[in-house]
Parts: structure tokens; sequence; C-alpha cells
């Protein structure tokens, strides 16, 4: 038997782990082979270290209280590593000027003191947010845009200067497309439990963890890889390789799937994980299930670009007292969004220096992050000149760009991922797993990792025991 996973992103690395996990605890028997394009494992996990400044090329941090991504870090031996942001104000821009978002917000909790102090909306804006649990629940239960419902349950000052740059900004996201149902469900049985999103924090509470929000690695995220890779004992890891198709193979009474390679060679396999992205898998499902190949292409992508930039501290008049800054759509200026890296992690930049990340690019302007370097570098230093006092130019600076990096769940997309598991059903041994489909988030894709190398193991355990 043998399991072929194309992708060595994150997703791909963790269905190697929970495949040989599973293999180990003697629920299958065979061969894991990864296939990743590149000449590194990692994909968008890339965490570079030069002159003692620490820059993160994709995520800089992980959702804290997903237990799945807290056990794999634990399990890797990394948990001692997990470190907790040391600055956690957030600020927004509006028409022009940096104002602290209150911290109750950032969890959209319309607490009344912190909705009080939201001095970016109006007073108007301020007292319709208030009203939230007054505003009564939506009578259908289908899918929704992520705007649609802020402004339904909060109104619009609070949906657009607040809630959509936290919600749809981590997403590169247009709201007005983004799928309320796939992104935060537990937003949507909130208001259909209790009636209000106030109500239903208010009864999580106890729940709620007292920690932060977002965690990261003292050596950054480019360390789970590395722990991740050196823990792979039975997995036959090919790099510099392009996956160009997938087919069939003929056999008698199994059915097993023949790799092509850009190199010209064929692999075969009877379980095959394909961890990239979806309009990836899309060209290589079509000839065996063209309906999945068809919904798999209606995912669509947006493009964005981190451009890390370091500066003396001398350099910068602002204190750089939070983690960054969002930007609501409607403020006319060039970055999405800008992490203080330097004050929001530790170790981050040496001793009187800082670093700053900007993130270009959403899903309405695919065109932000086109140029060369140098102008992204140039846009991005130009926009925050204003605003945080730059003197100067950067001493150093870093740009990463994710063409077709940030898959976009707009509305439908469940039911959607429905149709492909449904037209890939008479597949059992071919997995999708990524971004792409159930989850963005690192924990989340370790998630879906786990549960595709479960399904795996026990479809070619099956396999074993009929195919003798
Ligand atoms: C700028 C940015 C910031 C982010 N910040 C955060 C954050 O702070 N926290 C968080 O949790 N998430 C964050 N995310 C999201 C998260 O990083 C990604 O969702 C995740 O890393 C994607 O992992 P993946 O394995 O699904 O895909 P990828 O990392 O894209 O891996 C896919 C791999 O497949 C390979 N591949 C593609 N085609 C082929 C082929 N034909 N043959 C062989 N190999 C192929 C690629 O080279 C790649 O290595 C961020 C993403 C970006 C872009």
């Amino acid at each position: 038997m043998r399991v072929i996973i194309v992708g060595g992103g994150i997703a791909g690395l963790s269905v190697a782990y929970f495949l040989e996990r599973a293999m180990a605890e003697g629920r299958w028997r065979g061969e894991i082979l990864l296939i990743e394009r590149g000449q590194r494992l990692g994909g968008k996990i890339v965490t570079v270290r030069e002159d003692g400044f620490l820059v993160e090329g994709g995520p800089d941090s992980f959702l804290a209280a997903r237990t799945e991504g807290r056990a794999l870090i634990r399990e890797l031996g990394l948990e001692m590593e997990i470190i907790a942001p040391q600055a956690r104000t957030v600020y927004v821009l509006s028409r022009g000027r940096l104002m602290p978002i209150p911290e109750a917000l950032l969890m959209l909790r319309p607490d009344p003191g912190a909705v009080l102090r939201a001095r970016n909306l109006s007073w108007g804006g301020r007292l319709r947010a208030l009203l939230e649990p007054w505003i009564p629940p939506r009578r259908s239960d289908g899918d929704e845009p992520l705007a649609t419902f802020l402004r339904r349950r909060f109104g619009r000052a609070f949906a657009e200067g607040i809630a959509e740059p936290l919600m749809a900004g981590v997403h590169a996201g247009d709201p007005e497309r983004l799928s309320i149902q796939a992104l935060y469900p537990h937003l949507l049985a909130m208001e259909r439990k209790f009636g209000s999103i106030a109500r239903g924090l208010w009864n999580a509470r106890s729940a709620r963890p007292s920690g932060p929000l977002f965690v990261s690695l003292r050596s950054g995220m480019g360390a789970l890889v590395d722990r991740l890779a050196a823990s792979l004992h039975r997995t036959h890891i090919a790099l510099g390789r392009t996956v160009l198709g997938i087919a069939p193979a003929p056999g008698e009474g199994r059915l097993s799937y023949r790799v092509t390679l850009d190199s010209g060679e064929i692999v075969e396999g009877e379980g095959v994980a394909l961890a990239v992205p979806a309009f990836e898998a899309a060209r290589w499902v079509r000839d065996l299930a063209p309906s999945a190949a068809a919904r798999l292409a209606e995912i669509p992508f947006a493009s964005t670009a981190v451009v890390t930039l370091a500066f003396r501290r001398d350099q910068v008049r602002h204190p750089l007292n939070g983690s960054g800054f969002l930007v609501p759509r409607r403020e006319p200026f060039p970055l999405t969004g800008c992490t203080w890296s330097s004050s929001k992690w530790p170790g981050r930049a040496p001793e009187g220096f800082v670093l700053l990340r900007a993130f270009l690019g959403w899903a309405g302007d695919p065109e932000a992050i086109a140029g060369e370097d140098a102008i992204l570098i140039q846009r991005s230093v130009e926009a925050l000149r204003p605003l945080l006092g730059l003197r100067g130019d950067p001493v150093r600076a870093w740009v990463h760009r994710w063409p077709a990096g940030m898959p976009q769940y707009t509305v439908g997309h469940l039911e959607r991922l429905a149709a492909i598991e449904r037209a890939l059903s008479p597949f059992p041994g071919l997995r999708l797993v990524g971004a792409s489909y159930g989850g963005i988030g690192i924990p989340d894709l370790i998630r879906q990792a786990r549960e595709a190398a479960e399904r795996m193991a026990s479809f070619l355990d099956s396999y074993c025991s009929y195919g003798g």
C-alpha cells in the first residue's frame, strides 16, 4: 500500500504525521510519499532569520484556543516555545488617524463601556451597536454575506469600522462576498440559540479562554515545520517535483491512482491526499469527477503580499504601543493592515531596531501586489510614513508575495464542499485537505489533516483485509 501526499505545506506535512502515527499504532501498513514542488517544506509558513531579525513571510501566529494546534505542538515538544503577544492593543485607521479598539470589541463583545469608548464610531453608530441584544434574529437558516450579518446585528458603523476589518481582514476578503456560515458559524449559532451575539457571548463567558487569542513560537512559525518534518521517519519526501496529473490506474479489484510528475516519472498509490490549493486539485480530478472539478474551480483566491520593514528605533516617532493596526475598506489607504512585530512578539528585532509587517492586497484588488519588490516597499513606507512618523528609508526590507494565496470562502462555500465530497465519494482513497476547504488557520489545517489521515488509514486497512 502506498499513500501519495501532494503538497508539503502544513496540511500535507500533518497528513504524513498522522498517517505515520496510525501506522505506529498498527492501523495500516504501507509507504508514504510526499511530493512538494518547491525546494523547501512549509508552503506559506516561511520564517527568515537574518542579522538578528526574525521575519515571518506568512503566518506569524495561531489561534490559542484550538486544541488541534496545541496538541500537535505539545507532541512535537514545542510547548516551551509558545509565546504570548507582549502588546495587545489593536488600532484601527479612521480618517487618517490611528484609534485604539477597546479589547472587548476584538471579541465582538458589545460591552457598553467598550462600545462607548470606540472613538472611531459616531455616537449614532455606538448607540446602534449597543442595541444588538434587541435586534430580532433572522428567520431563515441559509448562508449570508459576512457584511450583511454584521450590519444586521450591529449596524453599519460598527460593522464597517471595527468588525469587518477584524473578521474579513484576516482573509484578505470582501465582506460582501464572504460566507458567515463557513467562517464564523459560532456567531450564527449564537444568534439562533440566544437571539443575539451579546447574549451568546455572555452565556459562553465561563468557557472563554482567559489568555491571548493568538500565540506564536519563539523561534518563529517555521519551527513547527522543521519539527514536524524532523518527526517524519517513515515518509519519503521528494522536493522540487511538480505533480502534473492524476489518473485511475487499471488494476484488478482495487482502485489505485497514477500520479504524473514533471520529471516524467509516474508513481502509483492506493491513497492520494491532495494538500494543494483547490484550483490545482480541480485540474487533476477533471477526468475522474468532472462535477467535483467544476465546484473546486469555483473557489476564488485573493493575492496578497507581506512587506516587512526594519527601522532603527530613532527613525520612528510613534511609540508603537500596540500590536498594530487594521484598515477598514472605506479608508483610502494602500495597505490592509500593519503588524508592529517587534512590539507584538519578543525577539523579533535586535536592540535599537523595530520591525513592521505591512499587508497589501485583498480580494477586490488583484493589482495591489503587482510591480517589483522596490515598488511594494516604497508604497508601504510612504503609506506608513505620516502615520508612524517614519524618517528616512528602512535599514532592511523583505517582500513575500502570495499570488492566489488566500482562498475565499464565499457565500455557499459549505454547500460547495458538500457537493465536492459527494462527487468524490466513489474515490475513497482520494482526499482533499488544505486551506481551500475547512478553515485556513493552522489549527484548522491540522484538524483537517488528522481527519483525512484517519479516514485514509481505515480505508487502506479495509482494502488490505478485503484484498488480502
Ligand atoms: C500572509 C499570510 C498570513 C497568514 N497568517 C496566518 C496566521 O497568522 N495564522 C494562521 O493560522 N494562518 C495564517 N495564514 C493562513 C495559513 O498560513 C495558510 O492557510 C496555511 O499555511 C496553508 O497551508 P496549506 O498546507 O493548506 O497550503 P500551502 O502552505 O499553500 O502548501 C501547499 C503546498 O503545495 C505545493 N504545491 C502546489 N502545487 C503543487 C504541485 N502541482 N505539485 C507539488 N506540490 C505542489 C506548494 O508548493 C506548497 O508548498 C496566513 C496566510 C498568509 C498568506
